[in-house]
């Protein structure tokens, strides 16, 4: 084990060895005796450190995307927004440390106040689909809240995840505060689970395996954070802009070939519209650009892997399709963006995560049943709204169970504002200002003033 494979053309593209248990608890120990001096690091230092970490992302930020593109497929556009992210990331939790404030309470007798105190050694647990961002939005926060970071990246893209380690300790993080440990889940992943001394796990992926990690913190009531899967809708009203809404649907969901747990792979779209919409996005998906991913002008790439366009391609068997886009022939892990129109809500690719450039449509008739139906799922990640009656946008941004919802857009992810998923779609929220408390416990000290 631990050849990585590019996706693009199938070619091997190095060796990362993976870690034993023994070495999980050799990074863990180390970990966490960095954390008794990293967590009495003055405020603003531990910014200043942060910040030149991501002065160091940002100087390097071409090579990161370039890594990426290869290892995971992502086309460079993103892979250069993905490296960008990360720098941000560390640029806006670096202002944390000197704002980490807790509350005065008045009480009789003496003085009352509270700190969040760092937890210890967080082990933060990477997904293959953004293997930067999602890796940032964990130890970025946990390092400027005082953690110390052991961090698993996907066995498929540990590339970028060891480049920035190395760039890390350039900057001056001291030995032992941010560990990239590469293997494979149920080996490294677990035992974050099973140490003692991890103190929480941040983990983004399927649902699968994060319910299980929940199930194994509770043994020691370790804190956690879930990033889970989605199957987010995408709901048309007869009176949106539906050239606007046809022409941004693809975006949507294929962006990132559909390895995306925010994909709006759900269509809902108002009856008396639905053959107009479809007329319009057909010129749209067939017009999406599925090429070599290093191009400018690529607007997809590969699957991640041959056993996941498999897993992708099973969804396809026995349904509707409607039409599809292109996309090159030989080797790499190449689907064409396929939209498939959905018989009832009962239909497999309707329920379940494809994770994949396959989106199904369906019809509504108002707007109760467009709520029921788009709450008609185990998940509740985010999701778009399309019309012009702001009451309406309001009623069904209120009703849709979901985290993160745009109304005539379909934006989801801000550094700076809170993402996460309702029901089975995760637990807790990360980034904006609220995630570094994710990364605390709450203290409360009285001290008496009586004579
Ligand atoms: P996954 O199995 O949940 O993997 C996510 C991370 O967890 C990987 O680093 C994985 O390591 C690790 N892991 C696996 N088993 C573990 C265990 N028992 N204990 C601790 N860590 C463990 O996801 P996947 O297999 O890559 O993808 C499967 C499906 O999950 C996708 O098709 C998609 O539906 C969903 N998914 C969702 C997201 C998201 O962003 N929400 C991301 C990825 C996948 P290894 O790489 O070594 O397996
Ligand atoms: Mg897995």
């Amino acid at each position: 084990m631990g050849e990585v494979i590019s996706p693009v053309d199938g070619a091997g593209i190095g060796v990362v060895p993976g870690c034993s248990v023994e070495d999980v608890d050799a990074a863990v120990s180390r970990a966490a005796a960095a954390f008794e001096t990293w967590r009495h690091v003055a405020p603003g230092d531990r910014g200043r450190l942060l910040r030149r970490f991501a002065a160091q992302v940002d100087a390097h930020l071409e090579e990161l995307a370039l890594l990426e593109v290869r290892n995971a497929g992502h086309t460079i556009g993103n892979a250069r927004w993905e490296a960008g992210n990360v720098r941000d990331v560390l640029d806006y939790y670096a202002g944390a440390p000197e704002r980490l404030t807790g509350h005065q309470i008045p009480v009789p007798g003496g003085l009352d106040v509270t700190f969040h105190e760092p937890l210890g050694v967080v082990g933060v647990i990477v997904p293959w689909n953004f293997p930067m961002p999602i890796a940032g939005w964990g130890f970025a926060p946990a390092l400027a809240a005082g953690n110390t970071v052991v961090l698993k990246p996907a066995e498929l893209t540990p590339l970028t995840a060891l480049r920035l380690a190395e760039l890390a300790r350039d900057a001056g993080l001291p030995d032992g505060v941010f560990t990239v440990l590469p293997g494979r889940g149920s080996v490294v992943g677990e035992r974050f689970v099973t140490h003692p001394a991890v103190r929480k796990i941040c983990f983004t992926g399927s649902t699968e395996v994060g319910t299980r990690i929940m199930a194994g913190c509770a043994a020691q009531v370790k804190r956690v954070t879930l990033e889970l899967g989605g199957k987010s809708a995408n709901i048309v009203f007869a009176d949106a802009d539906l050239e606007k809404a046809a022409a941004t649907a693809p975006y949507a969901v294929f962006d990132n070939a559909g390895q995306d747990c925010c994909a709006r792979s759900r269509i809902l779209v108002q009856r008396q519209v639905y053959d107009r919409f479809l007329e319009l996005l057909e010129p749209a998906v067939r017009a999406f650009r599925v090429e070599d991913p290093a191009r400018e002008t690529a607007e997809m790439g590969p699957l991640i892997s041959a056993a996941h366009r498999d897993r992708v391609a099973g969804y396809i068997g026995g349904a509707d399709v409607a039409f599809t886009g292109s996309c090159p022939d030989g080797p790499g892990f190449w689907y064409a963006p396929t939209v498939l129109l959905a018989g009832s809500p009962a239909d497999r690719h309707w329920r379940e995560e494809v994770f994949g450039p396959v989106v199904s449509v369906l019809p509504f008739d108002d707007e109760a049943d467009a709520i029921r139906l788009a709450n008609d799922t185990e998940y509740g990640l985010s999701g778009s709204i399309w019309t012009r009656d702001v009451g309406r946008a309001v009623r069904v941004a209120r009703a849709v169970e979901s985290g993160n919802l745009s109304v005539n857009s379909h934006s989801s992810v801000r550094y700076w504002t809170p993402f996460g998923g309702m029901k089975r779609s995760g637990l807790g929220r990360e980034l904006g200002p609220d995630a570094l408390h994710a990364f605390t416990d709450v203290k409360n000290v009285f001290i008496g003033t009586e004579e």
